[in-house]
């Protein structure tokens, strides 16, 4: 998921997630928690028309958030309810929930500085002790009874956690996985813990939010905004989303561009006064573009809205952290044509990751490859066959040309980021633009196209991709994928 840009020695340019966060707190939750009746929430209002459907998933999780956030003090304190049916196959002991926010500081030394406290946990109605695991990153909550496959689990608790800006001073906060939020099944609950960037690896869910913040800030959202209520000092945002991956939003005092293609919107949110204007209308333009050349390209985007949160950073070079719904971009100073690639593997993300999701912790390669090499199709479509190879030149036979290693490894094959960066994002997308020249245009399209549409919402693996490509072009495609990929 997120990413980085970082011009280095030893890399042209390296895409890594980037959180930068502070202290710790705890403090109550003012407003007790209201939450509706699931059946009364409309989250096909985060849809697309054609993909209105696609919210009414009884199968799915179902997050109710009320959160307030007060950014003078730098506190969030929230209730979350949880509703999911047990889809694991087996009878359950106990639930698992992951605190992302809480992982230790990653190997740029970003992040780790985030304390979460959880209380007040009532599971089927009981109150229930959490155990903490997996270095603080994880909550065992046991069940009160045992259960069975199919049947349906309600947790209640309230949390608090103390915010932090990813740019110092700068005074807008992306706070993405800012929840309790289930852990993904594997036979097991997994409570991976990593020190590269990437983290959230979870199963798609429908969420209704409502976040306040005082006067004068707005909360951008995952999903669509669908009511804006003042009372007093502070403003409630309440928002709605399809099926998603996490739930991601930033606060501010924005200012926004805005684009559109066909019918969605495009918002970039950038703080008032910070010089972001030009340069956030030129995201938001070539957001849209990417989006059209997905839409061709891949399958449509289901989401009504895309919007990035985007912050003035100036470290040397950009970074994009993708989110479901949400992007975070660190400029780097000014729009370059870096970040314009940035930009479209952020958006290109939405696809891989977002909706179709996978194990970033044992396949990195099927989201950071494909929204890599995605982003080369936005140039070939808007600037022409040499604009893209330049653009792959630069982004992925340079990076590929610096390992042998396959880029279907786990993070932990690989050892040292510039090793997974070369192997993953380099070998990984050429690996797919070997595949396109070798089974021909149609068939990779097609096969494309089929592997999206086949595993929206859902985690694909490895021997997914390779299905979709041997039914699309009528090949076995083993040996090309034991060479490139290792799988
Ligand atoms: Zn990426």
């Amino acid at each position: 998921m997120p990413v980085r840009i970082l011009i280095s020695c030893l890399l042209p340019l390296v895409f890594v997630f980037h959180l930068a966060l502070r202290p710790a707190v705890g403090n109550e939750l003012a407003a007790s928690p209201s939450v509706t009746a699931a059946s009364t929430i409309n989250y096909s209002a985060a849809m697309r028309p054609a993909f209105a459907g696609d919210a009414q998933r009884s199968d799915l999780p179902e997050y109710a958030l009320d959160l307030v956030v007060d950014p003078r003090t730098r506190k969030l304190t929230g209730a979350m309810q949880l509703t999911f049916k047990n889809t694991t196959g087996v009878k359950l002991q106990d639930v698992v929930l992951r605190l992302y926010p809480q992982f230790p500081p990653d190997i740029f030394g970003d992040g780790g500085n985030v304390r979460m406290e959880v209380r007040g946990i009532v599971v089927q109605g009981v109150p229930a002790k959490a155990s903490a695991e997996a270095r603080g990153t994880a909550l065992r909550l046991p069940l009160p009874a045992p259960i069975q496959p199919h049947e349906t689990i309600s947790l209640s608790l309230r949390y608090s956690a103390n915010i932090v800006a990813w740019q110092k001073g700068e005074g807008t906060f992306p706070l993405p996985s800012y929840y309790p939020m289930l852990a993904a099944w594997d036979g097991g609950w997994r409570t991976d813990v990593t020190r590269f960037p990437d983290r959230v690896y979870a199963q798609a869910a429908l969420y209704r939010t409502r976040i306040t913040v005082p006067q004068g800030w707005t909360a951008t959202t995952s999903g669509s905004t669908i009511a804006t209520t003042a009372q007093g000092t502070s403003v409630t945002y309440t928002a709605v989303t399809g099926p998603i991956r996490e739930f991601a939003f930033s606060i501010g005092q924005f200012a926004s561009a805005r684009a559109r293609h066909d019918d969605v919107e495009i918002v970039v949110w950038h703080r008032k006064g910070a010089g972001l204007d030009a340069a956030a209308a030129q995201m938001a333009r070539h957001a849209a573009a990417s989006i059209a050349t997905f839409d061709a390209r891949l399958g449509r985007y289901p989401y009504r809205e895309l919007e990035f949160h985007l912050i003035n950073a100036k470290r040397g070079f950009d970074i994009g952290a993708e989110f479901p719904g949400l992007v975070v971009v660190l400029l780097n100073g000014r729009y370059t044509d870096d970040t314009r690639f940035v930009t479209a593997h952020e958006v290109a993300h939405q696809w891989f990751y977002g909706v179709v999701g996978n194990d970033i912790y044992n396949e990195p390669w099927l989201d950071e490859a494909f929204a890599q090499y995605a982003a080369t199709l936005v140039e070939e479509q808007w600037g022409g066959k040499a604009a893209a190879d330049a653009v792959r030149n630069r982004h992925i036979a340079r990076l590929a040309n610096r390992t042998r290693l396959p880029a279907g490894l786990a993070i932990t094959d690989y050892g040292k980021w510039n090793t997974y960066y070369a192997a993953v994002y380099g070998r990984g997308a050429q690996f797919l633009q070997t595949l396109r020249s070798e089974i021909g245009d149609e068939a990779f399209f097609a096969g494309l196209q089929r592997y999206y549409s086949e595993h929206k919402y859902g985690i694909a693996r490895s021997s997914d991709v390779r299905a979709a490509f041997e039914r699309s072009s009528g090949r076995q495609l083993d040996d090309l994928f034991d060479r490139w990929v290792g799988r």
